[in-house]
């Protein structure tokens, strides 16, 4: 029976993991569900799931999780704050972690997790992006298995060679071609997306997210932050990993190896996929997604990005070859940026434009800590919130 902490079990991918669990009570058991704040959500959850442990971020969500947990005679113990999140992903009574919180908020509970040797369901990608070779080091160090769960790293590492290491080159490929719905604002002229909403924003037409998530898909910045992603999990040079629009969403990315030889996952747009396979690997287990009638589907079509009216992608390839802080400085930009504009302060074009700022400002040092990271993501903060007041 492998143990499951499923930390963001109310997000969507969250709700996906339990989903996909719940068809496997023989293999799985949940021990422990966290969120920040969504106590309602959580009662519900803790309910049907019965984990060992809940955990909120607020301690009045806690406290309101705990008095009706108590009331409906549940054995679930409730604990609150980001310490009780890294002691419940690195505690012995879990085998695995699925890292659905978003944001670098998800850092260290997956690092814990790494830390202890859990097998780490990589969904939280911004904790790579921040500390990327620090968390691959503490897998590596802690003797863990990072699964990706982003469905296109999910697909790269179904398409590697087997037995390939975390963050390291694997032989014999040549590089990586990493797919991109687009987004929303894919055909969109650049002077109509200065007043596109929220919203609009979040109506990806391919797959049901959060909304910091769909906010990057349609900047792109998303396929930025997974263009960095992918050079720290499978040892790639950024030049080495393409990104190639692919509207359809059917073919979740590509590994090609020296022979010219291009190997590809495909299915339905459908995040269960990776999650089931990230949880029964090496093993395939049942997820619930529809077969894909390749016949309906008919077409496959793959473009080029415009990296004009998406700047946010070149971004985030100049942050993955510059190295260092770069990459964690770009991410805490863009997560404040995107909290704007979400909030209604920003416009969507000003988004790219707070990074830019912000990247411009950072003297880039050598990410060889944890502490130097965070204190880069806390400078960038700083100077993007001073720069929108
Ligand atoms: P979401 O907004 O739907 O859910 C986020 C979850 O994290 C919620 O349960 C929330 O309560 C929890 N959370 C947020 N801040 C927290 C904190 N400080 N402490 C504890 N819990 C906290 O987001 P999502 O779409 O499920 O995405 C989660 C992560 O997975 C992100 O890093 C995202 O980039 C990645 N991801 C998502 C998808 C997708 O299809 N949704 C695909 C690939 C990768
Ligand atoms: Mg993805």
């Amino acid at each position: 029976m492998m143990r499951v902490a499923v930390l963001g079990s109310t997000g969507s991918i969250g709700v996906s993991t339990l989903d996909v669990l719940a068809r496997h009570p023989d293999r799985f058991s949940i021990a422990v569900l966290a969120a920040r704040s969504n106590d309602a959500g959580l009662i519900e959850q803790c309910l049907r799931h019965q984990p060992a442990i809940a955990v909120l971020e607020s301690p009045a969500s806690a406290e309101r999780l705990a008095a009706a947990l108590r009331a409906a005679g549940s054995a679930t113990e409730v604990r609150c704050g980001a310490a009780a999140l890294a002691e419940c992903a690195s505690s012995p009574d879990v085998d695995a972690v699925m890292a659905a919180i978003v944001g670098a908020a998800g850092l260290p509970s997956t690092l814990a997790a790494a830390r202890a040797g859990k097998r780490v369901l990589l969904a939280n990608k911004e904790s790579l992006v921040v500390a990327g070779p620090l968390l691959v080091e503490a897998a590596r160090a802690g003797a863990a298995q990072l699964v990706p769960i982003d469905s296109e790293h999910n697909a790269i590492f179904q398409c590697m060679p087997p037995g390939a290491d975390t963050g390291r080159a694997a032989r014999g490929v040549n590089r990586v071609l990493l797919t991109a719905s687009g987004g929303p604002f894919l055909r969109m002229p650049v002077e109509r997306m200065a007043s596109v909403t929220p919203d609009e924003a979040c109506a990806h037409p391919r797959w049901r997210m959060g909304r910091k998530i769909s906010v990057d898909s349609a900047t792109l910045m998303n396929k930025g932050l997974e263009l960095i992603e992918a050079c720290l999990l499978f040892g790639m040079e950024p030049r080495q990993v393409e990104v190639v629009v692919h509207p359809q969403s059917i073919v979740h990315s590509m590994v090609e190896y020296v022979d010219g030889s291009i190997l590809a996952q495909l299915g339905n747009p459908d995040m269960r996929t990776p999650i089931a396979h990230a949880l029964g690997w090496p093993e395939r287990i049942g997820s619930g997604v529809q077969s894909l009638d390749i016949v309906a589907a008919a077409r496959l079509d793959f473009e080029a990005p415009d990296t004009g009216r998406f700047p946010a992608l070149k971004l985030a390839r100049d942050a993955a070859e510059a190295g260092g802080t770069a990459p964690a400085v770009l991410n805490a930009a863009n997560e404040i940026a995107v909290g704007a504009f979400l909030g209604g302060t920003l416009g969507f074009l000003g988004i790219p434009r707070l990074i830019e700022t912000v990247l411009g400002r950072h003297v880039i040092r050598a990410a060889d800590s944890l502490e130097t990271v965070l204190e880069a993501d806390r400078w960038a903060r700083e100077l993007a919130e001073a720069t929108l007041a």
